[in-house]
């Protein structure tokens, strides 16, 4: 199949992030075999896409996120400990294959409908995960979760481990998912634990390593009864080492972020979720100075909500012009490119996607410019990061396969998503019931 694109806005997210007015892309197969500026060339046999003026950029990428969790978007929200009141005995009871199944579909929908083309999973049943992105054509990278607080699918680490090589035996040489691991975080796994991931990473190059670090205050007390910073307590793990995607990285010293700066880690963002939470503004405008790649993720639709970027950007941007105290911090180019080639490099992926340039794997993306929010337009990149929602996607190709066109989504029958979940959801619905009761009643 050969796709021409003319007549395009067309951002290829290179190293000085271009902008090419009446920009044509062609796509040959699954790649992206030429671009430029001017006159389209002629190409036989091509179908042509003439798009109007409209934004043709790279799909982005969201390097952190528990996609099954969009089952618990919105559930006690207002309900102080609505953690353990809810949300742990409804994971410990009902996470299981289909519940991941259902709440994957539902954010493969969403993703796909909001311009994500790649992303980063860390849950249960990971298996599954993959099974779930890959029928619906996207990218991801996927990460096994281990951790000692009596998880869903694991009893003990070396069964955790067995769950990862099951999912390594299926996945290893796929083209779109990448297997991997996630130990969930320094304290919920141990420096034992640690360091028996840091030898699997060393047996399998290539492959990343998804954790939380640096998040929360009970994590600082367990580093500092080692007389460390959690960031020193991976570090001495063997853990922190090219591959490595760190989630939130909230509580960092300048001595940490030369740490992680020499290491080759990746950091994924979430100022959505950590603004939602409480907990602070990540230093990235520090960490992306030091040379830390920076990506922009949503984590789970539990605390964040949403798997939607654009809901993102204007955080991003905003919390580090809050932290400096001025408009200069975090311009919006430098969020779309977070969001693109940056997200890509977080993930270990940069080499195959995240820019359009010749040779590239064709995920891209269209953004409709009919919105009069939209309008008039100075600078793209702070039309697309304060002015451009979810809603403006209007196509998303991965591999050059269409996965939704004119926002009818091909690869995912919607209604069954929907329904999907509304059927689990009623599940939670009539266990928080009892819960509630025997609260009652005590
Ligand atoms: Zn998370």
């Amino acid at each position: 199949m050969t796709t021409l694109f003319t007549n395009a806005c067309l951002l290829p997210c290179t190293a000085d992030m271009p902008v090419i007015d009446r920009g044509w892309l062609l796509v040959t197969g699954e790649v992206i075999s030429a671009l430029g500026g001017g006159a389209a060339p002629e190409v036989p046999g091509a179908e042509v896409v003439d798009l109007g003026g409209d934004v043709l950029m790279p799909g982005m990428v969201n390097p952190h996120s528990h996609l099954a969790m969009s089952l618990f978007r919105g559930l006690g929200e207002d309900v102080d400990d609505r953690l353990y009141r809810y949300i742990l005995p409804l994971e410990r009871e009902f996470v299981a294959p289909d519940m991941v199944r259902a709440g994957t579909g539902l954010s493969a929908l969403e993703l796909i409908q909001g311009g994500v083309t790649t992303v980063a999973d860390m849950y249960y049943f990971e298996t599954v995960v993959a099974e779930v992105l890959d029928s619906a054509g996207l990218r991801g990278v996927v990460g096994q979760t281990l951790a000692d607080f009596d998880p869903p699918d694991h009893r003990d680490f070396d069964e955790g481990f067995a769950r990862v090589e099951e999912l390594m035996d299926r996945y290893r040489d796929h083209p779109r998912i990448t297997p991997g691991i996630a130990p969930h975080a320094p304290y919920s796994t141990g420096m034992a634990v640690m360091e028996r991931v840091a030898a699997w990473a060393e047996a399998n190059p290539g492959y990343p390593v998804q954790i939380h670090l640096a998040e929360t205050g009970p994590e600082t007390d367990w580093a500092a009864g080692l007389g460390l910073s959690p960031v020193q307590a991976v570090a001495q793990a063997g853990l922190l080492r090219p591959g490595l995607v760190a989630a939130h990285c909230l509580h960092v010293s300048p001595d940490d972020i030369a740490l992680m700066a020499a290491s080759g880690v990746g950091v994924a963002h979430n100022a959505r979720a950590n603004g939602k939470g409480g907990r602070g503004i990540a230093p990235v405008t520090a960490m992306r100075a030091a040379g830390i790649p920076v990506g922009i993720s949503t984590d789970g639709p539990m605390s964040g909500n949403t798997l939607d970027l654009f809901a993102q950007f204007a955080p991003v941007s905003m919390f580090q012009k809050i932290a400096g105290g001025s408009r200069k911090p975090m311009p919006a180019v430098e969020v779309i490119r977070m969001a693109t080639i940056e997200g890509a490099r977080v993930l270990g992926l940069h080499r195959h996607i995240g820019s359009l340039e010749p040779g590239k794997q064709a995920d891209l993306i269209r953004v409709s410019m009919a919105a009069p929010r939209l309008h008039p337009v100075y600078d793209i990149y702070a039309t697309l990061v304060f002015s451009a929602m979810a809603p403006d996607v209007a196509d998303v190709m991965v591999a050059g396969r269409w996965l939704m066109r004119g926002r009818q989504v091909l690869s995912v029958d919607p209604a069954k998503a929907r329904a999907d979940a509304a059927q689990v959801a009623g599940r939670f619905r009539g266990r928080m019931a009892e819960i509630d009761r025997a609260l009652r009643g005590r």
